[in-house]
């Protein structure tokens, strides 16, 4: 039913680098099916709690857990991104060589080789995942187009497509429309409304005109901890939040 419930549960966790607090007390909990905005300043703890999160980094205390009962601090990066977790850095790295299609098509393929997946014939299932994601990111007539020969804007979406081909549960977003044109800035935020209907996503942004664009639930970091949370009109006009951004 439309009950609503926890997917990922952050409560006090800590991370100190050489004796810096780059998260103090952190927070944080989406629901499954929601999508959260992370905004903040920069060094705000924003890439070291999707790296918590993710498993690259494991935090010196608090809980994290993912689907009710999973403590992530457990477990190791591959293995959390085999949960369904998947994660989109900034920096796309799409194999260039390869047309749209293929990209997808080794996602899909997953953990077989790069060769083996190049040969593997293909199921009726896979097809109709492929169209499907190519819809989704605005890549139907890109498709046999390399990589290579992309705006930086459509690399981006086919590397969203590539990790809807693993399907994960949730999708962290590392800042996506940085280096985006507007008219590409405006079709990711519609883009992630679709995923976001299927996938629970967390999305770190600078830009606001997109993170107002997404019209979702807004977090904003300061001090590697939780300074404001809301609807964006909420977080923006808080004080504490203005004078971060603003006193700097
Ligand atoms: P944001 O992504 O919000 O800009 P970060 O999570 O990258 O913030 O950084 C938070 C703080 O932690 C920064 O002051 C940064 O310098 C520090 N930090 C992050 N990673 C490391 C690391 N591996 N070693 C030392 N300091 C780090």
């Amino acid at each position: 039913g439309a009950r609503r419930e926890t997917l990922l549960y952050l409560d006090g966790v800590n991370k100190t680098f050489d004796g810096f607090k780059a998260i103090n007390n952190l927070s944080l909990v989406v629901q499954r099916g929601e999508m959260r905005a992370i905004i903040g300043p920069n060094g705000a703890g924003k890439t070291t709690m999707m790296d918590i999160i993710t498993g690259k980094t494991r935090p010196d205390s608090g809980d994290v857990f993912f689907a009710g009962d999973v403590d992530l601090t457990k477990h190791d990066e591959a293995s959390i991104a085999s949960m369904g977790i998947g994660r989109k850095f900034q920096k796309p790295t799409v194999f260039e060589g390869l047309t749209v299609e293929k990209n997808l098509r080794l996602s899909l393929a997953g953990s077989r080789s790069v060769f083996e997946a190049l040969l593997h014939k293909r199921s009726g299932e896979e097809n109709d995942r492929v169209e499907e994601i190519l819809h989704t990111t605005r890549m139907v007539d890109k498709r046999h187009r390399l990589a290579a020969d992309l705006s930086h804007g459509q690399k981006q979406w086919l590397e969203i497509g590539m990790l809807l081909a693993q399907d994960p549960e949730l999708l962290l977003v590392d800042e996506p429309v940085a280096g985006m044109t507007d008219a590409e800035t405006e079709e990711t935020a519609r883009l992630l409304r679709e995923i976001a209907e299927k996938h629970s996503v967390v999305v770190v942004e600078h830009d606001m005109h997109f993170v107002r664009a997404l019209g979702v639930k807004v977090t904003c970091l300061h001090e590697g901890t939780v300074l404001s949370e809301g609807t964006l009109d909420h977080v923006s006009s808080d004080p504490r939040v203005i004078e971060v951004y603003l006193g700097r």
